[in-house]
């Protein structure tokens, strides 16, 4: 009965391990490979052939799942609030 938990604990790990470093987006650059999402850069696992990569914070601002989720597939993010090159004023970030 013990070694059943400690394998389900396991696996429930492993499964949250997966879920918070492997996204569901692919890659802008080489459309292969799946990004791996830290807590301060977002990159692409094929560092040699490809090497992309964003950090995640920006201007002082962190970017957001929605956020890094426009970028990546729509080549940009909506106006960031907080986000400010001058007082005042809010930033996209582009896709480069
Ligand atoms: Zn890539």
């Amino acid at each position: 009965m013990e070694g059943y938990a400690t394998s389900i604990t396991k696996e429930l790990l492993q499964t949250s391990f997966v879920r918070k470093t492997r996204s569901e987006l692919s890659c802008p650059k080489c459309n292969r490979q799946q990004l791996i999402i830290r807590d301060k850069i977002v990159k692409c696992p094929d560092e040699e052939a490809c090497g992309w990569k964003q950090f995640r914070i920006v201007c002082g601002i962190t970017l957001s799942m929605p956020d890094i989720k426009d970028l990546v597939e729509k080549g940009s993010t909506k106006l960031i609030k907080g986000m400010k090159s001058k007082p005042g004023k809010s930033l996209m970030l582009l896709l480069y």
